[in-house]
């Protein structure tokens, strides 16, 4: 098949480019690298089944192809808060073109949207039938409510155009080629455990999350594009939770470092627990995570250690 990944030379999507080519498609990989990284997909460049555009969604685009996984949105909250305005026309601009050219194309496209779509959770674990409690005016809300306004983007196409959408919500993933310096947590604690200095604690680090490893999460990316019906979102994620003091330790164990935990301020609206509910997932799908925190960890701080990053 020939298909589009917008946003192909970030964190998951240079993850997906590589699965993709191994399966035997043909890979247009689409970005405009504001936070992806060449580094991630130099390898595929010369590979006779890759295309590298450098293109920013908010533009409309002209490629023909039968699937399309549109990826392209900074994930983390330091590069989404850079520019909210930026980051809005992304997720609202940009997935109008992108779906828009689905229609054109009479491609199945699938959308990756986030648990922040539930905000800070009122109910816990998130089902996909929750609809969240978001802060439509606070400094996350670039984010969030352009994630849901694509969501409802997706699904307008798809009552209105017919266009065949897969709606998935990815909770926090973590894995090899992430980038070093983006700000998210397992990225930070690594590299500052690496580097012996200390681990940064926002507000008491009592908060928790639930993290995936980047292999499974693009298994569940795959099988969702690839099963036949349009049934609404789906969470993405690894069910078990931790709190940011178990994943510091869990680093400090796996690394051997001698760095000290250190608590600084909490960023404004920082969701105080997150853990999605799989069985939708695990039902329509036949999906579940396979690589403990552990064993992901430990692949991820490899890497780190084996780049220029670790040094
Ligand atoms: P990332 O920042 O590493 O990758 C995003 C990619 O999109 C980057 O390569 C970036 O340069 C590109 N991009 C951003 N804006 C663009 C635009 N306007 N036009 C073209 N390209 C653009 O992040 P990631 O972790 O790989 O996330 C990929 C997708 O998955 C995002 O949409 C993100 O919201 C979603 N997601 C990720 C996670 C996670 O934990 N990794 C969680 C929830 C949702
Ligand atoms: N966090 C932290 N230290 C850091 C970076 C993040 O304690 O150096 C916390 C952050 O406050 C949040 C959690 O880790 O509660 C996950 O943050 P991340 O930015 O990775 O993703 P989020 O789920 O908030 O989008």
């Amino acid at each position: 098949m020939n298909i589009l990944v917008t946003g192909g030379a970030g964190f998951l999507g240079s993850h997906l480019c590589d699965r993709l080519i191994a399966r035997g498609d043909h890979v247009i990989c689409l970005d405009n690298f504001f936070s992806g990284r060449k580094e991630n997909i130099a390898h595929l460049i010369g590979n006779p089944k890759f295309e590298l555009i450098r293109h920013d969604i908010v533009d409309p685009i002209k490629v023909e192809c039968e699937q399309i996984y549109n990826l392209a949105c900074p994930a983390s909250p330091v590069a989404y808060q850079y520019n909210p305005i930026k980051t809005i026309k992304t997720s609202t601009i940009g997935m109008i073109n992108v779906l828009g050219l689905a229609k054109r194309c009479k491609a199945r496209i699938l959308h990756t949207s986030t648990s922040e779509v539930y905000g800070d959770p009122e109910v816990h674990p998130q089902k996909e039938d929750y609809w969240g409690h978001v802060n439509p005016l606070g400094p996350r809300s670039c984010y969030d409510e352009g994630k849901r306004v694509a969501e409802s983007l997706c699904m307008n196409y798809h009552l209105a155009n017919g266009v065949e959408v897969r709606i998935m919500r990815i909770f926090n993933t973590y894995g090899p080629k992430m980038d070093p310096n983006d700000g998210r947590v397992v990225s930070n604690f690594i590299m500052q455990a690496l580097r012996n200095e200390p681990i940064t604690l926002y507000g008491d680090g009592k908060q928790t999350r639930s993290f995936c490893y980047v292999s499974d999460n693009i298994d569940g990316m795959m099988k969702l594009m690839d099963q036949d019906q349009t049934i609404g979102p789906v969470n993405i994620g690894n069910p078990v939770e931790n709190t940011m003091i178990e994943l510091a330790q869990a680093v400090l164990e796996l690394t051997g470092s001698k760095s000290k935990l250190i608590n600084v301020d909490l960023p404004k609206d920082d969701p105080k627990q997150r853990c999605p509910d799989i069985t939708k997932a695990k039902t329509i799908l036949g999906w579940e995570p396979k690589v403990d925190l552990k064993t992901g960890l430990m692949k991820t701080i490899e890497y780190y250690k084996a780049t220029q990053f670790g040094k």
